[in-house]
Parts: structure tokens; sequence; C-alpha cells
């Protein structure tokens, strides 16, 4: 059956299937990092996002809207509008949509902790990309904020890397967009797109919230989004509640309202799960 004649709950099911690896590498119960659950607002043209991630070696995350996720690679050294440079890029594990508005930091110890800011968003098409993703050979333009025009993803014939061969080469086409030499100064427009937020900024949770591109109104976006794994309210939170936390902890808790008065509705409320006890509840009834 062709994907668009799938139903949207078999899509979702094929889409989790293929973040089972995103999933094992993560712990949400400490990190911030969306775990595929939020849902994205439908789009006509598939978006593309690049994260700017100072892991252990700081690299940018290009991520193509592709069949329900985002198929990754790691940039080492970013994109180059010079089409002389033939930027290395590694494919890793497919990403959740939702990963798409991301922006904050992974706690030291996790899975590729360090500062995350998303350089750059938009749209990419492709004439066929399920052939380009399989020959590796994959002819794409982007239409972000910042890069722009036609690229080619080329996959590496001589890998070794146990034969996986997961490295890939990001180059620039030829078109109004190139900037040779000294002209290619695209990695200094350093500001998140989403945000406007420096690395630091982010690095230190000020400033504004990033606004949401994937998700639906109401989604995800706080400017300090950062999970401490063993402090405050969250882990205490945790501690009664074993679900996995997929919201920063403020979200989950609204201020109280006067006794009496109108409140507006908390914007997200956790739901309460069934625990299994030793004993029943000691009270009457
Ligand atoms: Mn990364």
């Amino acid at each position: 059956m062709p994907p668009r004649e799938r139903s949207r709950s078999s899509r979702f099911a094929v889409a989790l299937k293929k973040l089972s690896t995103y999933r094992k590498k993560r712990d949400f119960d400490k990190t911030a990092e969306p775990s595929g659950d939020t849902p994205v607002a439908p789009s006509k043209q598939r978006r593309f996002v690049i994260q700017k991630h100072d892991a252990t070696r700081l690299h940018y995350d290009l991520r193509l809207e592709f069949d329900g996720v985002f198929k990754s690679w790691a940039v080492t050294k970013g994109p180059s509008l010079d089409p002389h440079d033939k930027r290395l890029a590694v494919e890793v594990e497919d990403h959740p949509l939702d990963y798409g508005d991301f922006e904050g930091t992974i706690p030291k110890g996790q899975y590729g902790g360090g500062t995350v800011m998303l350089w750059d968003r938009g749209y990419w098409e492709a004439e066929d990309p399920e052939r380009g993703f399989k020959k590796g050979d994959l002819k794409f333009t982007l239409q972000g904020e910042k890069l722009h025009g036609s690229w080619v993803l080329v996959r590496m014939r001589n890998d070794r890397n146990g034969g996986k061969r997961n490295n890939w080469l990001l180059i620039k086409h030829r078109d109004d967009f190139v900037r040779e030499g000294k002209a290619n100064t695209i990695l200094d427009e350093d500001k998140s797109v989403a945000s406007g937020r420096s690395m630091d900024q982010i690095a230190a949770g000020k400033g504004k919230a990033p606004k949401p591109f994937m998700t639906a109104k109401g989604g995800r976006g706080k400017a300090d989004a950062v999970w401490n794994s063993n402090r405050g309210d969250a882990a205490e939170a945790r501690a009664a509640n074993k679900k996995p936390a997929s919201q920063p902890a403020k979200a989950r808790a609204p201020a109280k309202p006067a006794k009496g008065r109108k409140a507006a509705m908390p914007e997200f409320v956790t739901p309460q799960l069934c625990t299994l006890v030793d004993r029943p509840p000691a009270g009457e009834g």
C-alpha cells in the first residue's frame, strides 16, 4: 500500500518502529528531548530543521522530514555554501518529528549531552526522495531561513564503518545561492531561527522561548528546556508517578488560583495512571 493510503494509526505505528533506536538511546526521565509523543501539525510540504549541537564535538544535525520521521545526519563541520566543500554527514538514527522544535540543553552524561540551537528550518523537496535515499544520491532543494537552493547528499562507497555505510557527503550545487571562499560566511549567522538566541543564552536557559514550527500551537517551547533528573519538583513528581516525563516541570504544575476565583484552564494536566501496589489504600470504603 502506498504511504498516502495508510491509515493515520498505521502510519504512526510505522514511525514508532523507526524510532526504536532513538528511544533506546535516551532516558526521557533525564532529558527534555521529545519522545515522539507530541502531535505535529500537518504540512503539505516536507519540513527540515538544522540543529547546531554543542556536544562532545560541535556539529550540525540536518533533519529531513520523510515518511513520518526525520531522516538525520550529523554534519561535522556544518553546511557550506561553497560547492568545493564536501562536508561529511554521518547518518544517525531517525528522529521523531517533534524533535524539530527542540532547543535547549541535554544534560551532561546523557546521550548527546550539550546545548542545542534551532539553527535553520523550513521546507525541502526532491523529485524522487525514496529513490534518492535508497541509491545514496539525494538531490534536493532547501527553502529555509538561512539555507536555500539545491544540494546533494551522496553516500560514500568505501566506508570502513563495518559495511554499514553511514557516511555521506553534503555538497552545495551551483546556483544563485553559492558563496565561494571568503564569501562563504553562512555559519557566522549564529542565532536561533526559533528564538533569536545565541548558544550561550540557550545554555543559560535565558531569553525568548523558541517559536514552534513542527508541533501544533500550544506545543513545546520553553526558554529553559533542560531536564535535571535528581532534583526539583520534577524529580518528586516522577518519584510519585513513574510515567516518562515529556513535558518540563513548569508545564505540569500550573500555579494554584486563589480560593473561589475563576482561573484559566491549565495548559497541561498530568494524567493519573494506575500503579500496581502491594495492598489496598487504608481509608474507609
Ligand atoms: Mn547531534
